[in-house]
């Protein structure tokens, strides 16, 4: 057993001749201690973007100072539907400090994330869970995201109905439905409104059969791929802490999925990332 620090590589990294793009990870996180060399090493692998999503404001702001040392560092700023419990302020104003964030540093932020619904974080954490707080919340941050013209991250665990509810309430807002686990039917009407559909190490796990056959049928132009580390690392690391390189594991269990290959997937998700976020570079 490895020790709760430990970071792991796939012996696949950096011998596959590939360049991807991690639209989900949370480098922030104290859960890893180290991230500066981490990123250096995983850049040189091949890692050609990756989006550090922030949950409060706070934490978006470390996502901007960790992101001003790497200039293929993105960064989403947004409340998270669980974070959103821990807050004292009024809704309006803690949004408001995600709207001046983000109007500060336009040249790095591309999009407002994570936003949502977590319906399920009740039984994790032992708290109540406010409903009506949470919707407050994810309403709130699409219209900011309508007003400032950028693309939304959504995180939905255990709450698929309200949440495609809210967001056809917003129909000018489009985005990435983050580490995917709806139905096919939700995800067949959400990409009609625009989004995407990004998914995690989770597509490796031995229970995955259903969101496997989403990954199947997501359209070629709609589908990404994501970490949302150091959370969800793919098998065999799965528990462990995971990071961009461990991505080349999920690539590869959708191209099998999909019936590509991992240089073909990785590629058609940077590329699909560049767009929904509207890189430059
Ligand atoms: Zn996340």
């Amino acid at each position: 057993m490895n020790s709760d620090s430990e970071i792991r590589f796939p012996p696949e990294l950096g011998k596959v001749n590939v360049r991807w793009f991690d639209t989900h990870a949370h480098y922030w996180d104290k859960k890893i201690q180290d991230p500066y060399p981490l990123l250096d090493r995983l850049f040189e692998s091949g890692l050609e973007h990756v989006v550090n999503v922030g949950t409060t404001a706070d934490t978006s702001r470390q996502c901007l100072q960790m992101a001003d040392r790497f200039p293929q560092m993105y960064v989403a700023a947004g409340i998270h539907p669980e974070d959103c419990h821990a807050l004292e302020g009024r809704v309006e104003d803690e949004v408001e400090q995600i709207r001046n964030l983000i109007q500060s540093r336009r040249d790095k932020v591309v999009a407002l994330g994570e936003i949502g619904l977590d319906y399920y974080w009740q039984t994790n954490y032992g708290k109540p869970l406010d409903k009506p707080l949470e919707k407050a919340y994810f309403d709130a941050q699409l219209s900011l995201a309508e007003e400032l013209d950028l693309p939304v991250i959504i995180h939905d665990r255990e709450a698929h109905g309200d949440c495609a509810e809210i967001l056809k309430a917003h129909p000018g807002v489009t985005g990435v439905l983050h580490s995917y686990s709806g139905s096919r039917e939700t995800a067949r009407e959400l990409i009609k409104q625009g989004f995407f559909v990004s998914f995690s190490g989770v597509i490796t796990f031995k229970n995955a059969a259903r969101v496997a056959e989403v990954v199947r049928e997501i359209p070629d132009e709609r589908i990404l791929a994501e970490t949302d580390c150091p959370y969800l690392a793919p098998v065999p690391y799965r528990g462990e802490i995971n990071h961009s390189g461990m991505m080349i594991l999920t690539l590869d269990a959708m191209a099998r999925i999909r019936g590509s290959t991992l240089e073909k997937t990785a590629a058609l998700t940077l590329e699909n990332g560049r767009r929904l976020f509207r890189l430059k570079t």
